[in-house]
């Protein structure tokens, strides 16, 4: 039985996706612990050129299964082809990313493998030769600290947690093609329809900046859109926001959205709830602007300003704009 990592690659639009290589340097670790190597499968159309950049990362092998059948994501598709690697290659540990997809795909390997499956992990630590994974419980209130009894341990990793890989130009990864069969699929993507004038994947930006109620209406968004682009920032929003229909659903940060850990979280007119606390709290630094200073997002902020949102985030923006060019 190996001690063998198995890292799944996040590949969206044929470009690996940051997460990828932040499981990689955690999976080194555990390798390390446990005394195997890391490996990572990469899976699509056309990814074949990605081994070149994902080869030099202190990898043993990298699985590639580039097949057309693989274009489009599919869960019964992945699943198949994911969980025939894992019956041959029986490894000890497997990483995927906490992204929509990695949601999606990771429950239903461990189902079909009958093992279980710690989601959505800030912290893995190995104790005794198995995982110890930490995660956040009740919507971020408590910390569970888990372990797994079934082989492979499986976990999905939040993204922006783990420190990236470095590149280690001596180290360069065997390459071993599979050969793809993605069964039965029941259910196929016939197309994709991409947003209008999208910026950065509110996941994987390293900052956010969100508007809640406190926004007033959709034509307001155009403020932190400016100020957004002044900083390379994504756009997320409140529950409330989403639910006025001021922002769609893809831009909702927490419990019933998506989860972010940016560097930097800027919460416009948003009261701070436990459920939108739930999709933002593990951002290193969090900035409040609200005009009630007993708002609870205060609780959680690093720095917080008691403001009328409409006046402070243009001053902010100049001010970043202005740093911009003063480089
Ligand atoms: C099962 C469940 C799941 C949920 N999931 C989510 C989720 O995923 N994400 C989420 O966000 N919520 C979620 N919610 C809803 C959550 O409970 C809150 O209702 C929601 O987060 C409130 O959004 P808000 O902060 O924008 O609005 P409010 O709570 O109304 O807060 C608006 C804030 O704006 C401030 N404000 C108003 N005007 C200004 C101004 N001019 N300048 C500065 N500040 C101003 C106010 O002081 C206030 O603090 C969920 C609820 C349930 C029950």
């Amino acid at each position: 039985m190996s001690n063998d990592v198995l890292v799944v690659a996040e590949v969206r639009e044929g470009e690996l996706k940051k997460v990828t290589l932040e499981m990689i340097g955690q999976g080194a670790e555990i390798a390390q612990e446990l005394g195997g190597t890391v490996n990572v499968v990469l899976m699509g159309s056309g990814v074949s050129p990605l081994v070149d950049s994902i080869g030099h990362y202190g990898l043993q092998k990298v699985y590639l299964a580039d097949d057309p059948a693989l274009e489009n994501y599919t869960a019964e598709g992945y699943t198949k082809v994911l969980t025939d690697l894992l019956k041959e290659t029986d490894p000890a540990v497997v990483l995927l990313a906490a992204s929509t997809r990695g949601k999606d795909l990771a429950p239903r390997v461990a189902a079909r493998l009958a093992v279980g499956l710690a989601s959505d992990c800030t912290g893995i630590e190995v104790q005794d030769g198995r995982l110890l994974i930490t995660r956040p419980i009740y919507a971020g209130k408590a910390i569970a600290k888990v372990t797994e009894e079934t082989r492979p341990q499986m976990a999905t990793v939040r993204p922006n947690i783990f420190p990236a890989a470095q590149i280690d130009t001596s180290s360069a990864a065997e390459t071993v093609n599979l050969s793809v069969d993605i069964g039965d699929v029941r259910a196929k993507v016939i197309g994709l329809l991409k947003e209008a004038g999208e910026r950065v994947e509110l996941t994987e930006a390293d900052i956010v900046v969100s508007g809640g109620r406190g926004m007033k209406g959709p034509e307001n968004f155009a403020l932190l859109e400016e100020l957004a682009d002044a900083l390379g920032a994504a756009v997320g929003a409140s529950r409330a926001a989403v639910d006025a229909g001021w922002r769609d659903h893809s831009h909702q940060v927490g419990q019933t959205g998506k989860v972010v850990t940016p560097t930097l979280y800027i919460a416009c007119g948003i009261s701070g709830a436990i459920q939108h606390l739930a999709g933002m709290k593990t951002s290193k630094y969090i900035v409040a602007i609200n005009k009630d200073p007993e708002a609870p997002i205060f609780k959680v902020a690093d720095y917080g300003i008691v403001a009328d949102l409409f006046k402070a985030v243009p001053v902010l923006t100049e001010e970043f704009k202005k740093m911009k060019v003063e480089g």
